[in-house]
C-alpha cells in the first residue's frame, strides 16, 4: 500500500521536517514490524535524514549545498534550474527506514526532511509500508 502526502514549500531552497506525516502513514498502515520506503517523484527535490532538534543544522546544510552547487554557473540546461537538479541527485529521492513496534526507528536527534531545491512549489511524498515477511 502506497500513501501520499503533499508538502508546500515557501522558499527557493528549504528543508521541511516531514517526520510526523511519515510516522502517521506508518500508523495508518497498521504495520508493527517492517520497512518504510519514502520516495519523492521530483527531479529538483530530495529526502534526507538529519538533526531536527537544532534548526541551525538544516540551515547550515542548505547554506553549504548552495555553495557547493551555485545557482548560477555555465549550466547548459535551458530551464535555469540545474543547481536544483544537481542537489536532488546528490541528496537522493528516496529513503528506507526500519519499523519496530509500529514506529519508525530513528536516533534521538534524527528527523526526516523533505529538501526543496527549486521552490516554492507544491510537492508530493510517497510512503510505502512493507510488512516483515515472518
Ligand atoms: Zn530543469
Amino acid at each position: 500500500m502506497t500513501q501520499t502526502f503533499s508538502v508546500k514549500s515557501s522558499k527557493q531552497t528549504e528543508l521541511i521536517d516531514i517526520t510526523r506525516p511519515v510516522q502517521e502513514a506508518v500508523q495508518k498502515a497498521g504495520v508493527k514490524e517492517g520497512l518504510c520506503v519514502i520516495f519523492t517523484p521530483h527531479t529538483t527535490a530530495a529526502v534526507t535524514i538529519n538533526e531536527n532538534a537544532d534548526p541551525s543544522v538544516p540551515r547550515d546544510i542548505l547554506m553549504e549545498l548552495n555553495k557547493i552547487v551555485p545557482f548560477e554557473d555555465r549550466y547548459q540546461h535551458a530551464e535555469g534550474n540545474s543547481s536544483a537538479h544537481i542537489k536532488s541527485s546528490l541528496i537522493g529521492c528516496s529513503l528506507t527506514l526500519f519499523i519496530e513496534s509500529g514506529r519508525l526507528v530513528l536516533g534521538t536527534w534524527q528527523g526526516i526532511f523533505f529538501c526543496e531545491f527549486d521552490g516554492p512549489r507544491d510537492r508530493q511524498v510517497y510512503v510505502k509500508v512493507v510488512p516483515d515477511g515472518r
